[in-house]
């Protein structure tokens, strides 16, 4: 039989990322509220809302599965490759990136991200809008969000403790629209000795006695081993000034200018790349247009960023904000792979040709619990999002402040961890075709987790929650949202309410001081899913009192979300750790390496 006989598979058509996405127009128009316009009347702020923030984003969906695809069809899209030395044995170390690379980080650049966070046109929503561009296009966009995602936190970097000329001229490329000219930024943080702990670090700065326009100069020696954006016009990096033992605290942050371009500009080394060596490009199991390389540095010229020895502090704002743009990048990820799965579903048959897979109900049970994974995910994602740009606005309380510090590891942790499973379940709804490359399910699982591990990011957490009245703040926010839930929906949620309230109460006893450390990761989770069932019903409460459409819908995915098997499972596992912790450090010893130490057990 020829192919072209017999059985022909209609393909999936996937609609309009925003349009038909299950809870993010809704969720906008709940968090970017219409009467909230600086200085406008309620109805031109309306416009503003329905006429423009809406169909940008409706614009930008359109794009997005038409010219932004395109952009890394055939071959368009590849590894990058390094030239280390040219044909007369001189060392060049030139980078070569794919056509599609380029031009994805260009229309990125284009569409405004990072821009429109520092033009911050919609004030402290101006993260929201963002975000949600982003949001929309990151499935497509190969990760050349890893990038700028770390250009976002350097220009924040440089906008709260940069020097005038760094404000002056750094800062306006970092968030440039104009492509040609933009920067990228990459950060060098992760040495040899380790990433998760930068105590260890053996790049040296030393003064050069000198400064320019940009602030001191020093000249740095090392070795950095995890460089993203190696294609970046300029590079926020620690080094050490004192002594090898005065660990983190001997750490200060500079700025490196590469390229020879910049270094002209800035009157820098006159290397073609001002001492940066790239000595191999990292063999990775995805992201693999993003060229991550391992660099030397040698007579480096650098800038320092703030005050010295407080590197650590200094670099805090790339950490955090690269934490959401993690968070962003694996729900918007499954973000395609469920518009795929569902897609899917409307075109193939099965029971011998007789019903499409959305009439078969075992099949849309399983759909229904990638989309409930899905839309807490990206309810507890854009509720950081809120968070964040409150707090670079200004306009954060305290308790704000403080919600941010602490959700800001469980969203990268908790969206990273759930949101692959939930690809994977996606990628399991189309059959054999959705272990094809061609649907993009599989590259979206490897380039779902970028870096730095869920158990550091749960210490993060611990260390956030040091103060037990941190915790406890935690918990009023809570209850403030259960409170509001009016007597109408109050009927149909009522038994998940209960249940979550026994679960607050469950996670302050899990944190009486001391806090034991094995209890990290668990509540990490557990943390994750209350905040994120938190968000739901503060969404079902919104949508009830509005009489939005489908505000059953909202009542019923919060109902199932508490009710769900795996946050019932996460409440247990974090009572059995707190119960096992005298006991489970010495057995899980003797579980991995054998029964050693078996007078502990
Ligand atoms: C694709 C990719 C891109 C990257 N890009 C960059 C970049 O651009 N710039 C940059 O600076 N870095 C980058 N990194 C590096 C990344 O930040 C580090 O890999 C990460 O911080 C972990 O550090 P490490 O690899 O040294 O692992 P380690 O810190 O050695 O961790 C190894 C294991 O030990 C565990 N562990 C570590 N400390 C503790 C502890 N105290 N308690 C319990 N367990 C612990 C970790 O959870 C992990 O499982 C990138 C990594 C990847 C994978």
């Amino acid at each position: 039989m020829l192919v072209e006989q017999g059985f022909q598979q209609v393909p999936f058509q996937e609609g309009n990322p925003y349009t038909q996405d299950p809870a993010l127009p809704s969720l906008l128009r709940r968090l970017i509220p219409p009467r909230d316009f600086p200085g406008a009347s309620y109805a031109a702020n309306q416009r503003l809302f329905n006429e423009e923030i809406e169909p940008e984003l409706e614009r930008f969906g359109a794009e997005v599965i038409t010219t932004i695809r395109a952009q890394s069809r055939g071959n368009r899209i590849s590894p990058p490759k390094l030239v280390q030395y040219d044909n007369w044995g001189r060392r060049i170390d030139e980078l070569q990136t794919s056509e599609g690379w380029r031009s994805l980080k260009a229309t990125a650049q284009r569409e405004g991200i990072p821009g429109i966070f520092y033009e911050r046109k919609y004030r402290e929503h101006s993260r929201l809008f963002g975000f949600a561009k982003a949001f929309i296009m990151v499935g497509d966009s190969h990760e050349v969000f890893c990038p700028l995602s770390m250009t976002d936190g350097a220009a924040r970097v440089v906008e709260l403790l940069g020097t005038e000329g760094m404000k002056k001229d750094v800062l306006p490329r970092l968030i440039s629209r104009n492509s040609s000219s933009a920067f990228v930024a990459g950060q060098w943080m992760t040495e040899r000795p380790g990433g998760s702990d930068v105590s260890q670090t053996e790049t040296k700065a030393q003064s050069l006695g000198d400064s320019d326009s940009l602030g001191s100069k020093y000249s740095l020696d090392g070795f950095k081993w995890f460089s993203s954006a190696t294609d970046g016009d300029i590079a926020l990096a620690l080094a050490r000034i004192g002594p090898a033992d005065s660990g983190s605290r001997g750490l200060s942050l500079f700025l490196i200018p590469l390229r020879e371009a910049l270094n002209n500009r800035f009157g820098s080394s006159t290397s073609s790349t001002n001492g940066v060596r790239v000595h191999r490009l990292k063999n990775k199991i995805g992201t693999h247009a993003l060229p991550t390389a391992e660099l030397s540095l040698e007579q480096t010229t650098a800038y320092l960023v703030g005050p010295l020895n407080e590197g650590v502090n200094n670099i805090v704002p790339v950490l955090n904000i690269t934490r959401i743009w993690s968070a962003i990048s694996s729900v918007g990820g499954l973000r395609k792979c469920l518009a795929i799965a569902t897609a899917y579903a409307n075109v193939r048959r099965i029971d011998g040709g007789k019903r499409l897979l959305r009439d078969v109900p075992l099949h849309v049970a399983q759909l229904a619990s990638i989309n409930l994974v899905y839309r807490a995910l990206t309810h507890l994602v854009f509720g950081a999002v809120t968070l964040l740009g409150r707090v670079e606005c200004g306009v954060a309380s305290v308790e704000e402040q403080n919600r941010l510090r602490m959700f800001t590891p469980i969203v990268k942790g908790f969206a990273a961890e759930k949101a692959v499973a939930a690809m994977e379940e996606a990628m399991a709804a189309l059959g054999g075709q959705g272990y094809m490359e061609e649907t993009d399910i599989g590259r979206l699982i490897r380039d779902g987790i970028w870096e730095g591990t869920t158990t550091v990011l749960s210490l993060d957490l611990l260390r956030s929650t040091t103060n037990p009245a941190r915790l406890k703040e935690f918990v009023s926010w809570s209850y403030s949202i259960i409170l509001m839930c009016p007597p109408g929906l109050l009927k149909a949620v009522q038994a998940a309410i209960q249940s979550l309230q026994g679960r607050l109460d469950t996670l302050l006893a899990a944190f009486l001081h001391p806090v034991p450390p094995l209890i990290a990761r668990p509540s990490l989770m557990f943390i994750g899913y209350i905040a994120s069932a938190i968000y739901l019903l503060e969404h079902a409460i919104w949508s009830h009192s509005r009489g939005e459409e489908g505000y059953e819908i909202d009542a019923e995915v919060f109902r199932r979300w508490v009710n769900d098997g795996s946050f019932v499972a996460a409440e247990q596992d974090l009572d059995r750790i707190r119960s096992e912790v005298k006991f489970a450090d010495a057995s899980n010893s003797a579980i991995v390496f054998g029964k050693r130490d078996h007078a502990k057990l």
